[in-house]
């Protein structure tokens, strides 16, 4: 199987070619068509699977299909892990002008208020600082939004995100597409997933 199989435009599969990701791992065979129907995704697993190939190419495909600031959010627990997604999505996205903004604790608001001012594509963020700024930064709101994803959402939860998540769910679109990654299906994740996905497809690796 390769991804032009799975349904991935041309740009996006030299793009995989060039990051020597000769074919699919087992969690992008199974979401990418899924994601690319667009329907909502529960992916089981963990770091390490490709999981994030497996949300940033169908969100950059349908990003090319309508381009628009604000498109995208990924919500990750940790600021490395927000920049490793980065990275993937730049490097996916490269030939496509894909603008990324990194928006986690740690570093300073005025400075992420001025990258969110510049119209990124894809927001990726720890969920204590996006609330910071959808509360502090004046003109900067998820409206628009299209995608949501939750990169390892049992973290999120465990480093007690909870109610951050629910302001973010509370300010974005009902009309977007929702991927929740996460390693283990708990409790907590289980009622994430009620309260924000909509007749998800669930996928485990
Ligand atoms: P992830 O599980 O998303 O954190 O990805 C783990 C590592 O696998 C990253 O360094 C990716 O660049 C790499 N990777 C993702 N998908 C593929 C693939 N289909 N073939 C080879 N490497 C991949």
């Amino acid at each position: 199987v390769t991804f032009k199989d799975l349904g991935v435009v041309d740009a996006l599969c030299e793009a995989c070619e060039e990051l020597k990701w000769k074919k699919p791992s087992k969690i992008q065979k199974e979401a990418i068509p899924v994601a690319l129907q667009g329907k909502d995704v529960i992916g089981l697993a963990e770091t390490g699977s490709g999981k994030t190939g497996a949300f940033a190419l169908p969100i950059l495909q349908a990003l090319l299909e309508s381009p628009q600031r604000y498109f995208a959010l990924i919500l990750t627990p940790t600021r490395e892990l927000a920049f490793q997604i980065s990275e993937q999505f730049e490097a996916l996205g490269a030939s496509i002008g894909v603008k990324c903004a990194v928006i986690v604790g740690g570093m300073d608001m005025v400075a992420q208020a001025l990258t969110l001012s510049k119209k990124p594509h894809i927001i990726i963020a720890t969920p204590g600082r996006l609330v910071d700024h959808l509360e502090n930064t004046k003109g900067f709101n998820l409206k628009a939004l299209k995608y949501l994803v939750m990169d390892e959402a049992d973290r999120i939860l465990n480093m007690d995100f909870e109610v951050e998540v629910d302001k973010i769910l509370r300010v974005i679109p009902r009309e977007r597409r929702t991927f929740l990654f996460s390693a283990t299906m708990t409790k907590k994740v289980q009622k994430l997933q009620r309260a924000s996905l909509q007749d998800p497809v669930k996928i485990e690796v």
